[in-house]
């Protein structure tokens, strides 16, 4: 019986012990984590502020309601929205980036000039905005007058998301200037000032692409589809394939906006102790592509009740 009553004394001894590890484990963690939040910087990713119009991803809007709503939750937690330049400056000057968020903003709908580009003047934010070459000018989308407003008088970043807007991971290399090169050549001529970022279309990049921006000393970044935040050793070593998150409406308001900005922050942390986290985000990826195909599927031909 005293044997037992003994042997129960040290398991609940080890188990303090074990539990208090375990805690202070946790805490250790949870600093760390912490101070790599003052030092990452995330870049969100839009698209048309609007409503869903007919036969559009649902993926390619954010209402201006809720990008108002997304504007007032920085404003309120203190965040210094500034462009993706800017970051880069102050994360390779090691300024204080505690706090720094990049809007980036896809393809150049006229949208961004008529609503997102108010909006970020009225919260005194800065936006980046990335315009699809071939596009400029098509109705639906912005015009050079526009872009050239919002860079000069607005103070906004405008960059390049290629000629195309064809992946350029699988394009014919022989093409990989006309898509690289051609738009800063183009927005210099239409605008007279140099863009210095590019985004790719789908994020998707390989060697012979990084290789075809380095001949370019004008460009200075690039974002790529993987996921987490920037910082300095980032912008550093692989300033073209920084990071950048899509911001999507799952139905659930500005609570969908500060998961998003969580889940950033912690892939950035578990990126930055050697984790692939865009490894997993590409199987995620799959699973997500083949749970909609079948979902498609399913409607399409019944579920074969
Ligand atoms: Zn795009």
């Amino acid at each position: 019986m005293r044997i037992i009553k003994r042997l129960l004394q040290v398991i609940l001894l080890l188990l303090i012990v074990l539990a208090g590890a375990l805690f202070l484990f946790r805490e250790d963690i949870r600093a760390d984590y912490e101070a790599y939040r003052k030092t990452a910087v995330p870049a969100l990713m839009y698209h048309s502020i609007s409503t869903v119009p007919p036969r559009w991803s649902k993926d390619m809007c954010i209402e201006p309601g809720l990008f108002r709503q997304q504007l007032q939750y920085l404003k309120d937690h203190g965040y210094k929205v500034i462009t993706a330049s800017e970051a880069r400056r102050r994360l390779l000057a090691g300024e204080d980036v505690e706090r720094n968020i990049v809007l980036t903003f896809d393809d150049g709908y006229a949208n961004n000039y008529t609503v997102a580009y108010p909006m970020l003047k009225e919260y005194g934010f800065k936006g980046t905005f990335f315009a699809i070459g071939k596009k400029v000018g098509e109705p639906g989308y912005m015009t050079y007058p526009q872009m050239k407003e919002m860079h000069f008088k607005g103070k906004m970043e405008i960059g390049s998301h290629s000629m195309s807007h064809d992946p350029l991971d699988v394009i014919e290399p022989g093409y990989l200037p006309w898509e690289i090169y051609q738009p800063m050549n183009l927005f210099s001529d239409e605008m007279n000032f140099y863009i210095h970022g590019i985004a790719y279309p789908n994020g998707a990049y390989n060697d012979a692409v990084i290789a075809e921006i380095r001949k370019y000393p004008r460009f200075h970044y690039a974002f790529s589809g993987r996921p987490g935040c920037n910082t300095r050793e980032i912008v550093e070593r692989t300033p073209f394939q920084l990071r950048r998150v899509g911001v999507y409406d799952r139905g659930h308001g500005i609570d969908d906006f500060e998961s998003l900005l969580r889940k950033c922050y912690i892939e950035g942390y578990l990126d930055s102790k050697g984790f692939p986290v865009d490894r997993i985000q590409a199987l995620r990826d799959k699973v997500d592509m083949v749970r909609r195909k079948l979902a498609k599927e399913e409607q399409l031909y019944g579920t074969g009740k």
